[in-house]
């Protein structure tokens, strides 16, 4: 019998979301379930809750040996990422923590990473589980958004412009910049590369501002062709981005070169940035939210009829971009 490898995207499709009741046979009060950055739950009448979860495993999402406040800081982080592309803003989380051994300096380290950012977002912990296994952290954050205000992937409308805020590849950049032997000391040398990977800024604040005027919303973990892409699925629709618009991160051009630069920009995973599409009637009032709260935010495409992501060169040709984003399987 051949065993054909499934991507974790058709694979949780298969066996965890096909097979199970929709949302409402189960419970009304869950508005969103499976394929979104986050779950949305009606709790009560003004307000919904909105989960997500998101595993960290050494070796796979960060460096073996790597610097255990970074962990702490990095796991956080990209959960609360999750919660800014729906709009939602941080209430608590979770913490499901397996470990080698109980070394009292790491659990230190990492607890110091984790609360640094459960402040400074004001999320707390509530609750988790400990045991002992290969490191790996899994967080649950919890947000909530008012009612019927959280943004999912699937709102889209054809022509709604698309946009990424801040900047692509800096992250992926600094991890592909190590070398298998003694990747946390290269990854060092880069201060602006290294804090790209291992601190990335969950954009809450523009993703509660957002939600007033995106028709659909995503944080770029997988990278920006595969994260519009599951925008464009969901909303039935295509997209096309124009390439000579992307905002690359200038230190990673500087560094790398265009071409590589633009390739990380548009298929390396880590950024944490936004990317949200917003419907011609609602462009004057993003301009305004833009000016006002000084948000950094880039027209990078379209959303079109059909199917699939197409990148455009500066003369409207298409390019093909080999690899389109990170897969675990
Ligand atoms: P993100 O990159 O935003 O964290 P993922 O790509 O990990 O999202 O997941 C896509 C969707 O599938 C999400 O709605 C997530 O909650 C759901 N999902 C992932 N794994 C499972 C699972 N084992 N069981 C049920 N739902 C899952
Ligand atoms: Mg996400």
């Amino acid at each position: 019998m051949n065993v054909v490898s499934q991507d974790e995207f058709s694979l949780i499709f298969e066996y965890f979301q096909k097979p199970g009741l929709t949302a409402r046979q189960i419970n009304d009060d869950v508005i969103h379930g499976i394929g979104d950055d986050c779950a949305v739950l009606r709790t009560h009448d003004e307000e919904h809750l909105v989960l997500t979860t998101d595993t960290l495993i050494e070796g796979r999402h960060f460096p073996v040996g790597a610097d255990a406040k970074e962990i702490g800081q990095r796991s956080l982080r990209v959960n609360l990422s999750d919660l800014a592309a729906m709009g939602a803003e941080p209430r608590c989380f979770q913490l499901a923590l397996s470990l080698p051994k109980a070394d009292p300096r790491w659990l230190k380290a990492f607890s110091q990473g984790l609360y640094a950012v459960a402040r400074e977002f004001s999320c707390m912990l509530v609750g988790g589980d400990t045991t002992r296994g290969p490191l790996t952290i899994s967080i649950t954050a919890i947000g909530a958004v008012p009612s019927g205000s959280a943004v999912v992937r699937s709102g889209g409308t054809e022509g709604d412009k698309i946009f990424v805020t801040g900047t692509l590849g800096s992250a992926i950049a600094g991890l592909h910049t190590l070398q298998a032997e003694d990747r946390v000391a290269v990854l060092a040398l880069d201060d602006c590369l290294r804090q790209a990977f291992w601190r990335p800024q969950p954009r809450l604040k523009e993703g509660r501002l957002l939600r007033k005027v995106a028709s659909a919303m995503i944080d770029v973990s997988d990278g920006l062709l595969a994260d519009l892409g599951h925008i464009a699925k969901a909303s039935g629709l295509g997209a096309e981005i124009y390439l000579s618009q992307l905002p690359i991160a200038t230190r990673v051009l500087e560094k790398f070169g265009e071409e590589q630069a633009r390739q990380w920009a548009l298929s390396g995973g880590d950024d944490y940035e936004l990317c949200f599409a917003v419907p011609e009637n609602k462009l004057k009032a993003l301009n305004t939210l833009q000016q006002t709260n000084s948000l950094c935010i880039t027209e990078i495409g379209k959303l079109l009829p059909g199917s699939g992501v197409h990148c455009l060169d500066s003369t409207g040709q298409d390019v093909l971009v080999k690899h389109p984003g990170y897969r675990h399987f």
